[in-house]
């Protein structure tokens, strides 16, 4: 295939047709377009934006790049959720396992660290064995059995996104309204859902800083999922602040545990249960928030949804024993360095893109197509706008591989905080659309 005129007629803000773009995912997916044309191509379209009509054929040629899922008929909706990527956004590992003991099926296929957002994928192979490639029949079998299973983007599962994802990361091409909508509903197409909840994150560490761009980016996502079928709800979330108190990959598992034993953090609880409950509703198992909220709320402080992660953990060739001796161990990197200011007062902001820098640049995320993610790096006990602190608190601890990244992070991280004498007023998390 000759793709140079697809780029030109896209740079030249031409249209394409629906058998252009299928071709051009089809042909790129078999390796036969090099990384720098499609490089090329995925700039053209940051800058020059998808029609409807072109944004939905690449969402389904990227679908059906791969098998879609096909599960028996069964009582429990199959539902999912889906950030557009925030830094400490831990959500899905809280929240997968508590749908799956509010009677859903979870067939949630993730990805991998995004810029400096994080991703669910990496996040779960610090887990110990713990593997996120599982073959479709695996998958199937795993939900039908236990109501959930996390995997990755594979050569079998939407491959067209597990390869442009990684293209994209790494060619600045990944804030683009057409491009996040088809790579997030490639995967979710593919699981063959009912109902999807999509948290579209908006802010300083977002994709879309503002919340115009972030509503628009939650349209496109919700429209185009619901004309294919899925049931969709959008909740539109700050991403200033990160959320929770860690931002690292094993960090963060550790305090979606944290939250599953129903020991906060707040606004990391606060989302997984506004999703739960947002899930309930689409698909009619309530019709009132407040009891759809309750009942998830219920759930989680049961304990069921802390045991579900090991049964997941276990199915998933984790070794369960290993991750709760991990758990118990404060830290697993080589170096821990506590940030104290000496100074007192409030905290007025806690800035998610330089939290999200800073441990990319520990070793947490990637700067290029090979880069090797450490699992033990980031940073936590992070103070949070409103927390009063003295000259001896600590703000943020950072956990670096070594004394010299240690001490590099913690001079960048004492950046992180803005201070206030007066307790500040705090935004909403969540917004409506
Ligand atoms: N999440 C995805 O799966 N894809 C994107 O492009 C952004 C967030």
């Amino acid at each position: 295939m000759n793709f140079l005129p697809i780029i030109e007629a896209k740079r030249d803000g031409g249209e394409l047709s629906s058998e252009q773009v299928h071709e051009l995912v089809t042909t790129y997916t078999a390796s036969e377009i090099p990384d720098h044309q499609m490089s090329a191509f995925l700039m053209s379209v940051f800058f020059r934006g998808m029609s409807q009509a072109e944004t939905r054929a690449l969402t389904l040629a990227m679908r059906d790049s791969g098998t879609l899922l096909e599960f028996p008929e069964d009582d429990r909706p199959l539902v999912d959720k889906h950030s557009t990527g925030g830094v400490g956004d831990k959500v899905s590992i809280a929240l997968a396992p508590l749908l799956a003991c509010l009677n859903f099926r979870v067939p949630m296929i993730s990805g991998r660290g995004l810029g400096i957002t994080g991703g669910t994928l990496d996040k779960l192979e610090t887990i110990p064995g713990f593997t996120t490639q599982l073959p479709p029949e695996r998958i199937i079998e795993q939900v039908q059995h236990i109501g959930v299973a996390m995997v990755g983007q594979s050569v079998e599962i939407a491959p067209a996104d597990k390869a442009l994802y990684s293209l994209r990361d790494v060619t600045g091409t990944v804030p683009s309204v057409p491009l996040i909508t088809a790579s997030i509903l490639s995967k979710k197409l593919a699981e063959g859902i009912d109902a999807l909840v999509m948290d579209v994150k908006f802010g300083r560490a977002a994709f879309m800083t503002d919340m115009d761009a972030a509503r628009e980016l939650a349209r496109s996502i919700s429209e185009l999922a619901t004309e294919c079928g899925v049931k969709t709800t959008a909740l539109m979330t700050a991403m200033d602040t990160p959320l929770g108190r860690a931002a690292g990959n094993w960090l963060e598992v550790k305090e979606a545990v944290d939250c599953l034993d129903f020991r906060g953090p707040e606004d990391l609880q606060e989302l997984v249960l506004t999703c739960a409950s947002e899930l309930l509703m689409v698909t009619g198992k309530t019709v009132d928030s407040t009891i759809g909220r309750q009942r998830a709320e219920e759930e989680l402080a049961s304990g069921r949804p802390r045991t579900k992660l090991d049964e997941l953990v276990a199915a998933q060739g984790g070794d369960v024993a290993v991750f709760r001796e991990q758990l118990k161990q404060d830290h697993i990197a080589p170096v821990v360095s506590d940030l104290v200011t000496g100074k007192e007062g409030f905290i007025a902001q806690c800035d998610a893109q330089l939290v999200g820098e800073i441990v990319r640049d520990l070793g947490g995320g990637r700067l290029t197509k090979d880069s090797v993610i450490h699992p033990a790096v980031g940073v936590d006990q992070l103070a949070k706008p409103g927390d009063a602190f003295d000259r001896k608190s600590t703000l943020a601890r950072v956990h670096a591989r070594t004394e010299t990244e240690a001490e590099a992070a913690l001079a960048r991280l004492g950046k992180v905080f803005n201070f206030a004498a007066e307790p500040p007023e705090l935004p909403p998390l969540i917004v409506t659309i």
